[in-house]
């Protein structure tokens, strides 16, 4: 077998089936000088989307290195949700991440970033879910 064939057998292996996503988390994060804009930003996905809002985090949280809310949402609101965010989210930075049971996965390999890439403390995921 030539080095190609044996790289595409690799690939395959190692793909995921996205069947593993069951849902999705956006953490939308905010500072003093923009809490007001995620707030408008918050109004309009309660408004606009099937999606269930967290609580208010005034700071940093779990691996979150800011403040931020979650917003939790479904894989069949994705395709609307995330292009929105994507035109809205007014200079916001916004993680979203897959729910596939594997957190430190879901956070520190598999995360979509809108914005300015954070660092998350995946430390702690390694210790809260081992
Ligand atoms: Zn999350």
């Amino acid at each position: 077998m030539r080095q190609s064939q044996v790289a595409c057998v690799v690939f395959f292996m190692e793909t995921h089936s996205v069947k593993g996503i069951n849902s999705y988390h956006a953490h939308v994060y905010y500072g003093g000088s923009t809490r007001a804009a995620a707030a408008r930003l918050r109004d309009q996905l309660g408004a606009r989307f099937a999606v269930e809002l967290g609580r208010w985090h005034e700071g940093p949280v779990g691996p979150h290195p800011l403040a931020m809310y979650q917003v939790s949402f479904t894989t069949d609101v994705f395709a609307s949700l995330v292009p929105w965010l994507m035109l809205n989210r007014v200079g916001l930075t916004i993680l979203v991440h897959p729910n596939t049971g594997d957190e430190v996965a879901d956070h520190a390999a598999n995360p979509l970033w809108l914005g300015e890439v954070l660092p998350l403390d995946i430390a702690y995921l390694r210790a809260s879910t081992s």
